[in-house]
């Protein structure tokens, strides 16, 4: 702690030589954007929404503490909030690419990846793409099925990716994949009952290009937008933050070179578009769970709102599930704007839209105020964590799965003894 606290001296001396007539994103495509770490006061929600409200994102929240990343913008109007412990900025050196992250996919990688498991399973699994990203970009995805054409079978959507930096976000739902097609061949009964009556359509990187822009270089660049160039010459957009449910609410900024950007308007991003269009052409998606990095949080709808789910079945079925699946990742569960308000996301649109049951997870790792200040923060955990975490949430996954048919069923009595008509006695 003694030499924690030392060596936040030593950063917070340093700042004060930085300039700060950056304007604090990259304004052409080979330049790294300057970002901050900042450290808030906020007793509550209510605190923590205005601090999204200053344009940041929001990474911990610890007690009555809260870690968040910025431009240098976001750092100015923190100063003047009043909420502002400690802030540094983040160097080159904590963003070094380590070679050792060598399995993680980047782009090529992936479609190859995506295109072997479509080639070696020609009946479990099928190749396709939604539509393209701004920078042309094919957006794959894998349907896993013993008959993929049937749409009358119920259907879970998995994604990954919304966010350039949460690369763990894209490995989890490929190892799904990977894992349901080997498991039904080497005939593991459940796998192959699951895909015998439902589908799994699973699109591991919303976002590949932020994804690739992240990764260009060999050092990482703490991107999260896609590549949208914007009016003011910035350029991204928050996907996560373009969505057509409550967009334009609180929590997602107006500033183009802000990391939480909505947008010009709701779905004027191809790769939200995308998922909208998939969605709304398949009615047999039942439940969404869309990954991102990090915290280890189960989150349901709203975030754009305080309120609960007004239908209250519907509020139960996602409580329900969230603490169910919380048994097996060991996630905490909670509505998404018990952490603060959040516009424009990816399940207050399926939910608020379409009654699809909705989670965002926030997967590993979770980390203490001071762990704040390792390099990446938690973006970058190292591929070590990849396998681990996909193992955690695979029983999640399965279990959303099982219950696609009819989500309501988690809120049923259960029978006394199963398998049995009549009580026991
Ligand atoms: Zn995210």
């Amino acid at each position: 702690m003694k030499r924690f606290f030392f060596l936040f001296v030593v950063f917070s001396l340093g700042i004060a030589t930085i300039s700060l007539v950056t304007n604090g994103y990259a304004s052409e495509n080979n330049t790294k954007p300057i970002y901050y770490w900042m450290k808030f006061k906020a007793k509550d929600k209510f605190a923590r929404s205005k601090i999204a409200d200053l344009g940041v994102t929001i990474e911990t929240v610890v007690e009555d503490s809260v870690a968040a990343i910025g431009n240098a913008r976001n750092l100015a109007a923190a100063k003047k909030s009043g909420m502002l412990e400690l802030d540094f900025e983040l160097t080159d050196k904590m963003l070094d690419f380590p070679q050792e992250d060598s399995n993680f996919h980047n782009y090529a990688e992936l479609v190859q990846e995506m295109q072997k498991l479509a080639a070696q399973y020609p009946n479990l699994a099928k190749l396709s793409s939604i539509g393209t990203t701004r920078e042309g970009r094919e957006l794959y995805m894998l349907t896993i099925s013993t008959d993929s054409d049937d749409l009358s079978r119920p259907a879970v959507f998995f994604m990954g990716g919304h966010h350039a930096r949460e690369h763990l976000s894209v490995e989890t739902p490929l190892l799904l994949a990977e894992h349901l097609l080997k498991s039904y061949t080497s005939r593991d009964l459940r796998i192959i009952n699951l895909l015998s009556k439902r589908t799994v359509y699973i699109l591991p990187s919303v976002n590949p290009d932020g994804a690739e822009f992240d990764v260009a270089t060999d050092k990482y660049r703490m991107w999260r937008k896609n590549r949208t160039k914007n009016h003011d010459n910035s350029y991204g957009v928050d996907l996560n933050r373009n969505y057509g449910y409550g967009w334009g609410g609180g929590g997602a900024s107006t500033y183009p070179g802000d990391d939480t950007y909505r947008g010009t308007s709701a779905f004027s991003e191809s790769e939200s578009l995308a998922v909208k269009n998939f969605f709304e052409s398949h009615n047999n998606i039942t439940i969404t769970l869309s990954f991102h990095t990090y915290s280890e949080l189960i989150l349901y709808p709203w975030g754009h709102s305080y309120n609960k789910i007004s239908n209250q079945k519907d509020f139960q079925v996602h409580k329900t599930m969230a603490e169910t699946m919380a048994q097996w990742n060991g996630y905490t569960p909670e509505q998404s704007s018990d952490l603060y308000i959040a516009s424009g996301d990816t399940t207050d649109w399926a939910y608020g839209q379409l009654g699809i049951i909705s989670f965002t997870f926030e997967l590993d790792p979770k980390m203490g105020m001071s762990e704040q200040f390792k390099p990446g923060g938690g973006f970058y955990p190292g591929q070590s964590y990849i396998y681990p975490v996909f193992q955690k949430n695979l029983e999640p996954c399965l279990y959303l799965l099982e219950y696609s048919d009819n989500p309501y069923r988690v809120i049923e009595p259960k029978p006394l003894a199963y398998g049995l008509s009549s009580p026991l006695w």
